[in-house]
């Protein structure tokens, strides 16, 4: 499944100085993938990889001919204005081109001004979505996010008897899925407002973010043809954030029986940088079920699933209000958590998603649903840590919010950090609530 090499070893350095800071998200180790093209550019997006404070820029890098072999099959790929090609190509692209770049960036490198030239300043760079995303998959996997959530609405609550036996999914929508330092504007929709009797159509008053990971899928499977969970990691080519912005008062009005439609449907916003499945290697964890909780049906089921599926990356949500930013004061960290808490694992979300026929597609991108803790300061969205807005949560500056308001900044961050291995982060994914616009019709 996932296997340590000369890649993961922590003790190598790199040859760029702001990569071996022991705080740097992108050191030689984590080699991350993005789109991107320098700031004041009106040219192609072209791939790039994170070194430090810097971005490789892959299309420059291709042009030096100083990968050779199949990593420079690959890397021709992963240079290109979308990654879907380079995700499609699937381990046996990635992992040739991981060490090559490695081999490059590290110190002792040689042509090491060559490749200085292909360096881009992470300051001075603009991001795309990395790929085209053909569909978008939301789970809802997080036992202490689903329990949180039930036990706002019915106290005594327990999740629905389904989701210990599956991993519970919506289909999403693409058009919306923007990158970070996304703005969009508050939406209108359909809710009931407290203590009414019929809904209104009106602006949200009930904005939430979900703190999440996003899912690249790699290569994919036809239709008919299932990907069995041993299988599924194959498929995986890296991990982002992601915020599945969501609009509470719409979504209880208009969810049962169908899903989420506008409540979710406005925006989402993903990091830009993906960490590979490789990268991730060393901070996989074991996997498992108390004896007494539902053991999953045998397709869903598999030793190294249980051996490593899980994931050790810790996330937190910060909160930089308009008022803050204006005053100069720091974000307002809100919680924090990791991924290792999930209930169900990546590689059981996609071999659920192909279990009954779905083909998935290289770039189908799947949310993994809210990350939420066991404890209070561990939930991963608003509604949670407010408690449906009757606990105003206090953000510095004299401010607290039930709910977002207008100007609100929302940053996720993630990273992994363990003694014997090498720190690797995600960089940011941050986005902004905008006022609701005018109504159609009265424009
Ligand atoms: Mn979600």
């Amino acid at each position: 499944m996932t296997r340590l090499d000369a890649t993961h070893d922590p003790s190598r350095r790199s040859w760029l100085a702001s990569a071996n800071v022991a705080t740097c998200d992108f050191p030689v180790q984590n080699l991350p993938y993005a789109v991107l093209r320098p700031r004041a550019s009106h040219g192609p997006f072209r791939g790039a990889v994170a070194i430090g404070d810097q971005a490789l820029d892959l299309a420059a890098l291709a042009a030096t001919g100083l990968v050779t072999g199949s990593a420079a099959d690959a890397l021709a790929l992963a240079a290109e204005p979308t990654l879907n090609a380079f995700m499609g190509a699937g381990p046996a692209a990635w992992q040739p081109l991981r060490r090559a770049l490695f081999a490059l960036l590290a110190q002792g490198a040689h042509a090491q001004d060559t490749v200085r030239a292909c360096l881009l300043p992470l300051a001075d760079v603009q991001y795309a979505v990395p790929a085209r995303i053909g569909d978008y998959t939301d789970f809802y996997t997080s036992l202490d996010h689903a329990r949180n959530c039930m036990r706002i609405m019915y106290p005594d609550a327990d999740v629905t008897p389904n989701f210990r036996w599956l991993p519970q999914a919506y289909h999403g929508r693409v058009s919306t899925i923007g990158v970070s330092g996304q703005r969009f504007h508050r939406p209108h929709g359909q809710f009931v407002p407290r203590g009414a009797s019929a809904p209104v159509f009106a602006p949200c008053a009930a904005m939430d973010y979900e703190c999440e990971l996003g899912v690249w899928v790699g290569p994919g499977n036809a239709a008919g043809e299932p990907i069995g969970l041993a299988d599924a990691e194959q498929h995986l080519f890296g991990i982002c954030l992601l915020n599945d912005w969501s609009a509470r008062d719409i979504q209880v009005w208009e969810m049962q029986p169908l899903g989420p439609f506008h409540a979710k449907n406005f925006a989402t916003t993903v990091s830009p940088w993906i960490v590979t499945m490789d990268a991730l290697a060393p901070y996989r964890r074991p996997w498992s079920r108390a004896a007494d909780d539902v053991q999953p049906l045998p397709y869903l089921d598999a030793p190294a699933n249980r051996a490593q599926g899980a994931i050790d990356i810790q996330l937190e949500v910060l909160l930089h209000s308009a008022q803050a930013q204006e005053a100069g004061r720091a974000p307002a960290r809100l919680s924090g958590t990791s991924f290792r808490h999930q209930y169900w694992t990546a590689a059981q979300m996609l071999a659920h998603h192909a279990a009954g026929g779905c083909s998935l597609q290289p770039a189908d991108l799947i949310g993994t649903g809210t990350i939420s803790g066991p404890t209070d300061g561990e939930a991963g969205a608003l509604i949670e840590l407010a408690r449906g807005g009757q606990r105003p949560v206090d953000i510095g500056g004299g401010e607290q919010r039930g709910f977002l308001a207008d100007g609100d900044t929302v940053i996720l961050r993630g990273w992994c950090e363990q003694p014997g291995a090498a720190r690797i982060g995600f960089g940011e994914c941050r986005g902004t609530v905008l006022p609701a616009m005018a109504p159609a019709g009265a424009r």
